[in-house]
């Protein structure tokens, strides 16, 4: 059988189509549930997860509206217009510091090109330089920094990284949601903190990879990000500092918990493809069938959080469900029935249908102990 490097069983597995980049919402999605293989190997191999499920027949349920979109991309501009302006002054008023005589070096390209390996080259060319103090006063405007996950690379895109502040790089992101009264809805804060967190591992990452060894680097990027929001019902930028702490340690926990994706990716028959790409005549290259045994292929770790961020989870969950799996009432469930495969067996065992294994004894003992509280309690006996 033909042997393929890594990349090259993961592009293959994807087709003849662009790959999606890791983004930090991807990222963030991974480290919710690390023992994934399935949505780890589609988003190594840059699948359009929501193009996939909806060709098994489900629906992603994800993503921005247009209108939120547009929103966003007008009050960027708004914060960057002269040269960040609007940023300098909310960084001078969260971190005390003068810094209107920052320049900005604008990294959505480098010359004509967008390449993300480039920009990344440029972006630690430029970090180099401000970290040794001879460009000290610089502000990156979308750089791209790098990040280990499941053994991929991946280029990942902060609004901005400030210049050195106090010693320290702050991460800054622009979001499009309000703050009302100088509060903003709390899930969303900590969505853009989750993000936040993966581009201060990521920076990190980046500038170890420069020479500073791991404690220089870390205590080279602020554990604080700069959430930038419209103020009240207003488009006037509003600025507050972010702590970091609890979810740095989480995702750092949580990234090192994921298997390589590559070899997940090994382990696939030959035959196994997301090829979502279409013929000439705009058929197609696979069918409905092929795409959905491929799936089949990678094990899931579904629970009903799933939904809140994956979007293959009514494909998952809909399997979960045919399967009986516990899990589908929540990692709870499923973690108080170990080794129980489906809650149609555990029914089973709770009605003597089914002798437990030396190893089930003990769940299948509280199981039915809980069965018979439950019976009396319902018989109102005390
Ligand atoms: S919905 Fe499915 S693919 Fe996505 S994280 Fe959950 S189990 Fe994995």
């Amino acid at each position: 059988m033909a042997q393929f490097s890594p990349e090259d069983r993961l592009a293959r597995l994807r087709g003849p189509v662009a790959p999606q980049a890791y983004t930090a919402r991807k990222i963030t999605a991974l480290t919710a549930n690390p023992s994934c293989a399935r949505r780890a190997v589609l988003d190594a191999a840059g699948v359009d997860k929501d193009k996939l499920v909806a060709r098994v027949g489900f629906d992603a349920r994800f993503g921005q509206s247009p209108f939120a979109i547009s929103r966003g991309n007008a009050f960027e501009d708004l914060v960057k217009a002269d040269g960040y302006a609007a940023m300098f002054t909310l960084l001078r008023q969260a971190l005390d510091v003068p810094v209107h005589e920052a320049g900005v070096a604008d990294l959505n390209t480098v010359g004509t090109t967008a390449d993300l390996k480039i920009r990344a080259a440029e972006t630690r060319h430029l970090l180099g330089r401000v970290a040794e103090g001879s460009d000290e006063r610089l502000i990156l405007d979308h750089p791209i920094l790098t990040l280990q996950v499941a053994g991929q690379t991946a280029y990942l895109e902060p609004d901005a990284v400030t210049h050195r502040i106090g010693d320290r790089f702050y991460i800054a992101e622009i979001k499009s949601f309000s703050a009302i009264d100088g509060q903003a809805d709390p899930g969303k804060v900590a969505e853009a903190a989750k993000q936040a967190a993966v581009y201060v591992i990521a920076l990190r990452q980046t500038l170890a990879a420069l020479g500073l060894d791991a404690t220089a680097a870390a205590a080279a990027v602020a554990y604080e990000f700069l959430l930038i929001c419209p103020k009240d019902f207003s488009n006037q930028p509003y600025g507050s500092l972010v702590d970091l702490r609890q979810k740095l340690d989480a995702i750092e926990f949580q990234l090192g918990r994921l298997s390589r994706a590559d070899d997940l990716a090994a382990l696939l028959p030959a035959d196994a493809t997301f090829d979502l790409s279409l013929d000439d005549d705009g058929k197609p290259a696979c069918t409905s069938d092929d795409l959905a045994r491929a799936l089949d292929y990678l094990d899931p770790a579904y629970s009903p959080a799933c939904l809140d961020f994956c979007e293959l989870a009514q494909y998952c969950r809909d399997q979960a469900t045919a399967a009986c799996e516990p899990a589908r009432l929540g990692t709870s469930v499923r973690n108080e029935l170990p080794g129980i495969d489906s809650t149609r067996t555990a029914l089973k065992l709770i009605d003597v249908a089914l002798d437990p294994d030396p190893t089930q004894t003990e769940i299948v003992d509280r199981l039915r102990a809980a069965d018979r509280l439950r019976t009396r309690r319902i018989a109102g006996v005390a």
